[in-house]
């Protein structure tokens, strides 16, 4: 007598294996009916907030990080794998900030439409000059930056070059609505190229003032705004604070002046506030994400949160 093992029942009976979902082909629509969105998945909610910007109601975006998660560490979970199972199109970096949670959760999804190369799958760093490239990494001691800084998209040209890859791979997928991603994209870089001017104007005082950082994570930013970053509580990338090097911050923001640390809500503020309190500086609570901060829920409102926090910081510290 034959066997049937559970494993067996499961995938024939479409229970387990995310596969054979996969692989069915969708019913066809009726016609006449209103086009479904298309599924966009983004690995972080600034990609996912430029998605939005950019698909408007043709898509539908999810995130996969949360706003106040470190993306470099992302709890992978069975809902993400489901997610990315559904999805028309993903969003990731492309520059490895993702590396220690999605290929996994990729492997599961089983989705033939997100492989690498594949229009359904955005790598946003395309043309994005990378800053911080290593010339030695040592993943082993929790080392997370191998292809360069991949925080890029807080420099808002930066923003400007990752919407128009994310418009140039929806039409691709959803050549429907290519015109409607062309006068999305047309009417994001209009706000921002107004919005950047402002932000110029309101941070040239400050030209080369200097700060400290929790990770290596607003390195796009000073450089496109001018700004200094001396130092990191970080000794390297994603890899914690030693009493030794946190001694040797101390030392150099007492010597360069340095009054600002900025920290995300995923980083270890009390350590900035001990190193704040023997500086006579200020802990800044920022964000890379959109949402992580109250009144923060798009890119520009975000970038309007920052560059106002270090603007009244750097004030007070005159
Ligand atoms: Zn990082």
């Amino acid at each position: 007598m034959k066997i049937i093992s559970f494993l067996q029942l499961s995938v024939a009976s479409g229970l387990l294996s995310l596969g054979p979902i996969a692989e069915t082909p969708a019913p066809a629509r009726p016609a006449g009916a209103t086009a479904a969105p298309l599924h966009v998945v983004a690995t972080t909610p600034d990609l996912a907030a430029l998605a939005i910007a950019i698909g408007g109601d043709a898509v539908e975006v999810k995130a996969l990080a949360k706003a106040t998660e470190d993306p470099h560490f992302v709890d992978a979970k069975p809902s993400h794998i489901v997610t990315l199972n559904k999805a028309d199109v993903l969003i990731e970096g492309g520059a490895e900030l993702e590396i220690g949670w999605l290929p996994p959760l990729l492997e599961s999804a089983r989705n033939a439409k997100l492989a690498i190369g594949a229009p359904g799958r955005v790598l946003a760093n395309q043309g994005i000059r990378m800053l911080e490239i290593p010339a030695t990494f040592d993943r082993a001691r929790g080392d997370v930056h191998a292809k360069g800084n991949p925080h890029f998209l807080i420099d808002p040209l930066n923003a400007k070059i990752v919407a128009a890859n994310i418009a140039d791979h929806l039409a691709q997928v959803d050549p429907k609505s290519a015109a409607l991603y062309k006068a999305n994209l047309a009417k994001f870089n209009a706000t921002l190229d107004q919005r950047v001017a402002a932000w110029q104007k309101q941070l040239a005082p400050f030209k080369g003032a200097k700060v400290v950082t929790y990770h290596r994570d607003f390195v796009y930013l000073a450089e496109r705004f001018g700004l200094v970053v001396v130092e990191t509580l970080e000794e390297k990338p994603g890899i914690a604070p030693s009493p030794a090097h946190i001694a040797a911050v101390i030392g150099t923001m007492k010597s360069s002046n340095a009054k600002v640390i900025l920290v995300q809500p995923f980083q270890n503020r009390k350590t900035a506030e001990t190193v704040a309190r023997q500086t006579n500086g200020a802990v800044l609570d920022v964000s890379l994400e959109p949402g992580a901060i109250k009144g923060t829920d798009d890119y520009f409102l975000l970038m309007d949160y920052i560059v106002n926090t270090l603007t009244t910081a750097f004030q007070a510290a005159k």
